[in-house]
């Protein structure tokens, strides 16, 4: 299926304070996908990768840029969260696993901590 022509609608009323919403594609650098933001998106849907520049989501505040590794996968409320470290500072942080996430790619990394 080609979803190339879905757009989300986005308007001035969108924007809150409080939690900063950013529609802006990016290219992964791990894997090199093409990746289309939805505003949260704060990892790559692919090989799951992200990158260290959010303090709170969202903020793009970190001014770290470093390849976030993802380095656990849980179930929390029947939702699967992953766990990242920073490559470059080493910093933790578990975001949702988003509901167009690669789920081989989950079960993968799941697959690793158990062994
Ligand atoms: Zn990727
Ligand atoms: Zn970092």
């Amino acid at each position: 299926m080609d979803e190339s022509g879905v757009r989300f609608p986005v308007g001035p009323q969108m924007q809150s304070k409080k939690f900063q919403r950013r529609i802006e594609d990016f290219g992964c650098e791990n894997c090199g996908a093409k990746v289309k933001g939805n505003g949260y998106t704060d990892h790559c849907p692919v090989c799951l990768w992200g990158k260290h520049v959010d303090v709170n989501p969202g903020d793009r505040a970190a001014g770290c840029g470093g390849m976030m590794r993802p380095v656990n996968v849980f179930k929390k409320d029947g939702r699967y969260m992953i766990e990242y470290v920073c490559v470059n500072c080493r910093y933790k942080f578990r975001v949702k696993a988003a509901a167009d996430d690669n789920f081989e790619a989950i079960i993968k990394i799941s697959r690793k901590i158990q062994k």
